[in-house]
């Protein structure tokens, strides 16, 4: 067997399923199939020869939803009316200014 558990101090967190997550080192090279990966029952990352960006995509992958999720939704859509309000004013008033340019 090519692969090594590797045990962490701080544990990884469960992917979104709740299954507990393990670290393993393939040793074989990256080219051969190797790397490091973070994997659950269900789950796992790709091969990397980094650890840390093993266990990255693992956080990344599985984040946690957030509860707070609800009250940024409106918040994004406020953003979106907010950037978009500005431009469509600044179009406006370029129009106005060629307009009266022409007089
Ligand atoms: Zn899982």
């Amino acid at each position: 067997m090519t692969q090594r558990h590797i045990s962490h101090p701080e544990p990884l967190p469960d992917c979104a399923a709740g299954h507990s997550a393990r670290h393993i080192h393939d040793l074989r090279s990256i080219a051969a199939g190797g790397g490091h990966f973070v994997e659950c029952r269900c789950r796992a990352t790709r091969k990397h020869a980094d650890a840390d960006t093993a266990i990255a995509e693992w956080k990344r992958v599985n984040r946690p939803p957030r509860a707070a999720r609800k009250t940024e939704a409106p918040a994004e859509a406020d953003n979106v009316v907010q950037l978009l309000m500005p431009l469509r004013d600044a179009g406006a008033a370029a129009a106005q200014r060629r307009a009266h340019g022409r007089r």
